[in-house]
């Protein structure tokens, strides 16, 4: 019988759901779900001074917005007893021993060792005491002064660690809170995790780890230490590159199944191919084709990645999706519309590569008070053009119906009639309608504003000219 995939994602909630520890969570999550294992969320926060509940909480709706589910969730300060239980079994059977060295004696030690130009490791002083003393006490555990450390890596194969580098690491604080190293090894023990997908930075920690778990008299899991991301220059990913936040990816108006794709991507591939939805990732996503050169992140790409899941999502599928970032517009779009802004949507979707841009664009279609964009008002709206907008108001007037179709017969028999190019009559018209010199087709942004709005802004673009503002 092959044993049961079990997985963790373990953040520190000491800031935001950072884009790389999500990349590592995404490993985690297409994993166990692509083999039926179990996927644990398990949030790290020991370190009471630097973890907050603002963060659990952001962690948590991240996942909830980014569809992750978890089928166990932990929370190391609830587990501290267990810690200690570990910690006291390990104390009987002697593996580790009480330090009551002080933060100076520490102190004292690192600097001596600096100035010696050894490790600044601790120096095992306590580590033979046979009595104990009446003195508060750390524990630490003995970790082997020779010899070397091998991790079996699933991406890296065998890593090699000498031993003479390790110390006598400590894993209970004199306040019995455990340390870092020592928590992740009972919680993996403990909850059979089989998997440990993390980032390469806690690939130094692995060694120690291997001890904790030797001591324990458990076989360590298998290590699969993924890249870090880095920036275009190559340095780690931070701030100067721009958003690093899941949070702040969900505003720009990124869709969840478009970061997924491209983080997911960065270090893992399928043949060519760019675009995955979630569910595809669950059928292909494995660890054999995990690389283990640096990711490069690249926001252009991104972009590029969510343009193509929006392309692939039905106007109406993105009306509720949209209607944050419509709010943020300022616009208002009574549920009674909503027909119409499905073929609003409809029109601008290819040209809109986020649900903000997308949401930005379609504001011409709900407020007539914006201005000219100045270079091709100067240009487009002139004495030269007032005559024929003033003849398109005229002939749009008197058609029929008011269709995309209807709208280019009226432009070509302008055309016709001045002997001029069709861009001569249709730039203007689209300054009149939108403001700017880009849209989709004119004939289709008219006819979806209606025949009353359109003759309204051609009125007022005519009025503007007048104006001569
Ligand atoms: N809590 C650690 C972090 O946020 C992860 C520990 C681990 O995955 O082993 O970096």
């Amino acid at each position: 019988m092959t044993q049961e995939v079990r997985v963790r994602f373990a953040p520190s909630p000491t800031g935001f759901l950072h884009i790389g520890g999500l990349r590592t969570a995404l490993f985690n999550w297409f994993f166990a779900r692509h083999c039926g294992g179990t996927f644990i969320l398990r949030i790290e926060d020991t370190d009471r001074e630097r973890s907050t509940e603002d963060s659990i909480q952001e962690i948590l709706e991240g996942f909830r917005w980014l569809g992750l589910d978890w089928d166990e969730l932990y929370r190391q300060t609830e587990r501290q007893e267990i810690y200690v239980r570990y910690a006291e079994r390990l104390l009987d059977e002697q593996k580790v021993y009480r330090c009551y060295c002080t933060p100076e004696e520490l102190q004292e030690m690192r600097k001596r060792a600096e100035a010696e130009k050894r490790p600044p490791g601790y120096d095992g002083r306590c580590r033979d005491r046979k009595e104990p003393l009446a003195l508060p006490f750390a524990l630490r555990i003995k970790a082997p002064r020779e010899g070397s450390t091998v991790i079996k890596d699933l991406l890296r194969g065998p890593v090699t660690f000498e031993n003479s580098q390790l110390d006598d690491l400590i894993i209970l604080r004199s306040d019995k809170t455990p340390t870092y190293n020592f928590a992740v090894v009972v919680d993996d023990v403990e909850m059979r995790v089989t998997h440990v997908i993390r980032g390469d930075d806690h690939l130094a920690n692995t060694p120690r780890q291997d001890l904790i778990y030797r001591a324990l008299g458990w076989e360590p899991p298998e290590f699969a230490h993924v890249s870090m991301i880095l920036g275009t220059d190559k340095k780690r990913l931070s701030k100067r590159h721009g958003a690093t936040s899941v949070q702040e990816y969900r505003h720009l108006g990124f869709l969840p199944e478009a970061l997924i794709n491209y983080l997911i991507r960065l270090g893992w591939s399928h043949g060519d191919q760019e675009i995955f939805s979630p569910a595809e990732l669950k059928k292909l996503f494995g660890l054999d084709s995990v690389g283990t050169s640096p990711a490069i992140f690249d926001p252009e790409k991104l972009v590029w990645v969510n343009a193509q899941h929006m392309n692939r999502l039905s106007p109406q599928t993105l009306i509720p999706l949209l209607k944050p970032f419509v709010a943020e517009e300022g616009l208002k779009i009574p549920e009674e519309d909503e027909n119409h802004l499905t073929r609003v949507i409809a029109c601008l979707l290819e040209r809109s590569r986020t649900l903000k841009e997308l949401a930005h664009s379609i504001r011409y279609f709900y407020r007539s008070d914006f201005g000219y964009e100045e270079k091709g008002a100067k240009k487009f709206l002139t004495a030269e053009t007032r005559p024929r907008l003033q003849k398109l108001r005229q002939k749009f007037l008197a058609l029929t119906e008011f269709s995309p179709e209807a709208v280019h017969a009226a432009f070509q028999e302008i055309v016709q009639e001045e002997g001029i190019k069709l861009i001569s009559v249709a730039q203007p018209a689209r300054l009149a309608a939108t403001g700017g010199t880009v849209s989709p087709p004119i004939t289709e942004v008219l006819s979806l504003l209606g025949r009353e709005e359109t003759v309204n802004r051609l009125d007022r673009a005519i009025s503007h000219i007048e104006s001569g503002d």
